[in-house]
């Protein structure tokens, strides 16, 4: 990953802000910025240097890892070297990430750097930089969404009648582990019959009924990356009703994509889904948004939901993944990852969406 051209284009997003220094914490940020997978790390980008702090449990991992920035290690708390650091600073700004910083963390660096520094509690800019991915990061996803369909394909083969959900499961995560998966980006959702109208069912002890639908929804972490994918099944014939809900959500589904294009807001998408929804007089079953932006975390910005005015751009990576639940009677979700480009979306996830019959 070319991590040195994301901090200078970071550095500037500083200059632009009139910031002449950033305190970054965050573990995905670390690692989308110079590149340390570790958990105590601690980046300072000034306007002359970047310095990296993190203690000795990480020496080596540090020294390996973080490029771009000059490592130290420290015997202390980070903060208190970091904030020697910016003491030494002219008089000027220095930011920091009010979304993942502790008001306790940010009173202590006041407390250690009096006076001539102003701090300034900034939200999201890191994440801004990161919602636009860039080649390397897009292959990285499309590697961890095919691992992840593969292993998924692996799982389906178990389903039955009788086979309790945390088997389907078991076998999904085996088979991601064993295609080289770094670890599951979520706990996996295996839901069937009445359990798969809850829209969070993770795998259970359950063995599933004959007849009824399963949701499964899972996703690999690779090289970093998360992938996300969610496929709907049926146990047994499926009914002319149940086919009818199957029908309705896969059209949500395609009209969401068949909405996807820069310059749309994440609402006009999600409102596609509900639209197509509302025609079969399923749109009060959808409960939750339409989808969400995924890369090194698997709940990234934009949010696919109804009052977000957020512009979609190329490189933008997002979910696509409407539902139906019928309390007591069975739901229904289909999720693909889709990469924003020039013309709209190019849909990663390469398994069918017919209704299969198991
Ligand atoms: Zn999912
Ligand atoms: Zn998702």
């Amino acid at each position: 990953m070319d991590h040195r051209s994301r901090l200078k284009k970071f550095e500037q997003a500083l200059i632009e802000r009139e910031l002449d220094g950033f305190v970054v914490t965050h573990p995905a940020n670390l690692r989308y910025l110079c590149g340390y997978t570790g958990s105590n790390g601690l980046l300072l980008c000034l306007t002359s240097q970047r310095i990296f702090f993190t203690d000795r449990r990480y020496t080596q991992q540090a020294h390996e890892e973080v490029q771009g920035a000059q490592v130290v290690v420290t015997k202390g708390p980070l903060i208190k070297d970091a904030a020697r650091r910016i003491g030494s600073l002219k008089p000027g700004t220095v930011g920091f990430e009010t979304d993942y910083m502790t008001v306790a963390f940010t009173e202590e660096m006041r407390k250690l750097v009096p006076g001539k520094i102003e701090w300034k509690g900034t939200s999201g800019l890191v994440m801004r930089q990161r919602m636009i991915k860039d080649n390397e990061e897009l292959r990285a996803i499309t590697d961890a969404v095919k691992v992840g369909a593969a292993a998924y394909k692996d799982a389906l083969s178990a389903v039955g009648s009788g086979v309790r959900e945390s088997e389907v499961a078991g076998r999904l995560e085996y088979a991601a582990r064993q295609a080289g998966a770094d670890g599951m980006s979520f706990e996996t959702i295996v839901a069937a019959g009445k359990r798969s109208a809850l829209p969070h069912g993770r795998a259970s002890n359950q063995p599933m009924p004959s007849r009824g639908f399963v949701v499964i929804d899972s996703g690999v972490i690779l090289r970093g990356y998360c992938s996300d994918m969610t496929r709907t099944v049926h146990l047994g014939r499926v009914s002319r009703e149940k086919d009818r809900w199957y029908k309705a959500v896969l059209e949500a589904q395609l009209a969401a994509i068949a909405a996807v294009a820069p310059g749309k807001t994440a609402s006009e998408v999600d409102q596609a889904a509900r639209q197509a929804l509302r025609k079969y007089g399923l749109a009060r079953y959808f409960t939750h948004s339409t989808g969400h932006g995924v890369g090194l975390e698997i709940h990234e910005p934009p949010r696919l939901a109804k009052s977000q005015l957020e512009r979609l751009e190329p490189g933008m990576v997002i979910t696509i993944e409407p539902g139906i639940y019928l309390p007591g009677r069975g739901g229904i979700r289909i999720e693909d990852m889709v990469v924003v480009t020039d013309r709209g979306a190019q849909v990663l996830t390469p398994v069918t969406k017919e209704l299969v019959q198991v």
